[in-house]
């Protein structure tokens, strides 16, 4: 597919949601976005937690919890997190504390965020719900969401083939990216683990939780202007990627 191998440059900044089940190819859609578009970056809220959880910060050990039992993290925790994000990024500007923000949200507190090109990205796995989206609206606000929708039995099966070497991170998928032996890292030749989120029983509770917070939270963004949520459809992310690739050419290159 040539015209999904090409660079293009955006010509206004964009500020992209995507929303979507568990295992629908979140992550593959944001890599492929930023190599498309140099000028966007991503925030994946879920890599950034399990980043706290494996430093055992103070904020990891309070997701972790969580986190294993497939329920969304707390309100404030995840809204400090996405905030010193943010901050450290300079997407948002402000000599206020997290705490502050998050009191006073609602009340007056917006933060423009840059128009220029250059400060475009994508948050994936940020908002989950609509009181997370209000309260992201406040901070700083979204101008493209996306709602990527595969069928359910297909991420299913996609999700109990994939394998992890724990320790690298390394990812195998059997039937069509198997490690050269069978159960075992190419690399060290140690084990490879299911990751606990990666579990049927596990991810059919992420499932239902996505399905009961997600159809408010669109609405959410299709109450403030409908043609902000752009549904793509498809059994794979080859068959989506072309799809968003045509809405963000259209809407910013
Ligand atoms: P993900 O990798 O995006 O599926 O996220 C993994 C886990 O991190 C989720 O099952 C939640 O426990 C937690 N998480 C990630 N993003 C959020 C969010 N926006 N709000 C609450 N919890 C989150």
């Amino acid at each position: 597919m040539s015209s999904s191998n090409a660079i293009k440059k955006l010509s206004k900044a964009a500020r992209i949601i995507l929303v979507g089940a568990p295992g629908v190819g979140k992550g593959t859609q944001s890599n492929r976005l930023i190599t498309r578009y140099p000028q966007l970056s991503s925030i994946a809220t879920g890599d950034l937690l399990r980043d706290h959880v494996k430093n055992k910060t103070s904020l990891g050990q309070q997701a972790d919890a969580y986190m294993r039992g497939g329920k969304l993290v707390p309100e404030p925790l995840i809204l400090n997190l996405i905030l010193t994000e943010l901050t450290s990024r300079s997407w948002i500007t402000t000599d206020k504390s997290n705490d502050e923000i998050i009191a006073t949200l609602g009340k007056g507190t917006t933060i423009q965020p840059s128009e220029s090109p250059d400060c475009s990205f994508i948050l994936d796995g940020f908002p989950r719900t609509a009181t997370q989206a209000q309260a992201l609206t406040h901070v700083l606000p979204m101008n493209l969401i996306f709602h990527l929708m595969t069928p359910a039995e297909i991420v299913v099966k996609r999700m109990s083939n994939r394998w992890t070497h724990a320790s690298s991170g390394r990812v195998y998928n059997v039937g069509f990216n198997d490690p050269k032996e069978p159960g075992k890292d190419d690399v060290t030749g140690e084990p490879l683990v299911q990751r606990d989120d990666d579990k049927e029983e596990t991810w059919r509770r992420r499932l239902s939780t996505f399905e009961e917070t997600s159809v408010p939270l669109l609405n959410f963004y299709r109450d403030r202007s409908p043609d902000m949520v752009v549904d793509v459809q498809g059994n794979s992310s080859d068959e989506i990627s072309p799809q968003i690739f045509a809405e963000i050419d259209k809407r910013f290159a």
